[in-house]
């Protein structure tokens, strides 16, 4: 495991203080709502102004739009998002992964008809792994591709697929080759992009969160035409390149700062008063551990940025991050002595409201707690994830 010291550099501090400056100029606080980490809304408007800055697909080559900046500086420009509860949703996925994959796996038709639009913040994606009886073994999927004239026909179902109703384009895992008797379904799956929009057999239906809001999808194709130029990289490697996806998926700041604008905002409400000793304590800890975990998440993009994929460690990130965020969220709770209601005059306790009806999802979504546990145990051993 290599968790190395790391501390930003003089210009990734100077990125840092301009981050802050446009985050200051933009959405002061009071003038915002703020979002809980990346469940934040999308807003087009947002995402342009911080693709114009250079912040979106900044990680990607400068011949497709970005700003082939490191690992670190985009660390940098979402730890700021993030904490601030900025509304990054809208070019959050094709941001975090989408883009990355494209540019990995794929081919310079697809570099230049996807990567320029998502360093603009042009482009809004969704992830199309989940399944009605496939989500931790992924590999088990079963939306068949079945060859086609210049292309495959789909026909299956994915679920709980986060805001594809207001996303454009959405990556998908399926499988184009069937699993022999005692094969291996690892093999025989392609990752595949897919028009939400304009897309013939697309059909997409609402599944309503606990409160009643549209975040979740359950996306079905009924003979969708996919044409051989959105499949990206080889058919049949999909297990790899999804798993490398993944990757990009855990261990950063998404995974550790989602109540950290609920803390802020009772800091907020408090500021000025005297602060009874078990709310002193409880900072004081939610503080330590907070830098705890920011550090081994900088360390994680340090590791990236000098060519390594550290997949165990940032697993581990993710599995402690999102424990943390958990804990973080049941203190809260115990500190507030009445029953929390999401319309209550104080932004604080509407924040907290929030946490409690979604924070439970922060341990399933990429990855539950279990199979993290299960991708570092056996990254440790040597043995495939
Ligand atoms: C907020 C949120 C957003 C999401 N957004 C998306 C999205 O945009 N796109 C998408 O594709 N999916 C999305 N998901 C789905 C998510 O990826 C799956 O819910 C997750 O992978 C778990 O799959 P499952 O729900 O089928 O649970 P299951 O796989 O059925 O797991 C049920 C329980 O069994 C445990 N378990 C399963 N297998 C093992 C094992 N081998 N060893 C030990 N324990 C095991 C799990 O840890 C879990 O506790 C989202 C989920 C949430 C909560």
């Amino acid at each position: 495991m290599r968790f190395t010291p790391t501390e930003l550099t003089i210009d990734e501090r100077a990125l840092q203080l301009e981050v802050r400056e446009f985050l200051a100029a933009e959405l002061p606080p009071g003038s915002h709502e703020p979002g809980l980490g990346m469940s934040a809304r999308s807003d087009r408007a947002f995402s342009k102004k911080m693709a114009d800055r250079g912040w979106v697909g900044m990680a990607l080559p400068k011949e497709w739009g970005g700003s082939d900046k490191k690992a670190v500086d985009r660390f940098i420009v979402v730890e700021e998002m993030l904490r601030w509860g900025a509304p990054v949703g809208y070019h959050w996925v094709a941001d975090r992964q989408t883009g990355s994959v494209i540019n990995k796996f794929g081919n310079d038709e697809q570099r230049e008809r996807f990567l320029p639009s998502i360093c603009r913040g042009e482009i809004g994606f969704s992830i199309g792994m989940s399944e009605p009886d496939s989500g931790s073994d992924l590999a088990s999927v079963s939306t068949k591709a079945d060859r086609d004239d210049g292309g495959w026909i789909l026909n299956g179902t994915k679920i709980w697929t986060s805001s594809a109703h207001t996303n454009d384009w959405f990556i998908c895992l399926v499988r184009t080759t069937p699993v022999e008797p005692g094969g291996n379904k690892r093999e025989g799956l392609s990752q595949v992009l897919i028009d939400l929009k304009n897309t013939e057999g697309l059909e997409l239906s609402p599944i309503p969160f606990l409160n009643g809001e549209h975040h979740f999808n359950e996306v079905s194709f009924h003979d969708v035409f996919v044409p051989d130029e959105n499949v990206v990289g080889q058919a049949g490697m999909g297990w790899n390149q999804n798993t490398t996806e993944m990757a990009y998926e855990r261990g950063g700041p998404d995974r550790w700062l989602s109540p950290f604008s609920t803390v802020e905002q009772l800091l907020r409400e408090t500021q000025g008063g005297d602060l009874e000793r078990p709310v002193v304590e409880l900072f004081g800890e939610l503080t330590a551990r907070w830098w705890a975990l920011r550090n081994l998440s900088l360390s994680v993009a340090r590791l990236i940025d000098d060519g390594d994929a550290p997949s165990v460690e940032s697993s581990l990130v993710k599995e402690m991050g999102t424990r943390f965020e958990l804990e973080v969220i049941e203190k809260l709770v115990e500190l507030v002595d009445h029953e929390l209601v999401s319309e209550s005059e104080s932004l604080f306790q509407r924040l907290l409201a929030q946490c409690v009806l979604t924070g439970p999802g922060n341990t399933i979504r990429g990855g539950t707690i279990e199979i993290l546990r299960s991708v570092a145990a056996k990254g440790l051993q040597g043995l495939p994830a």
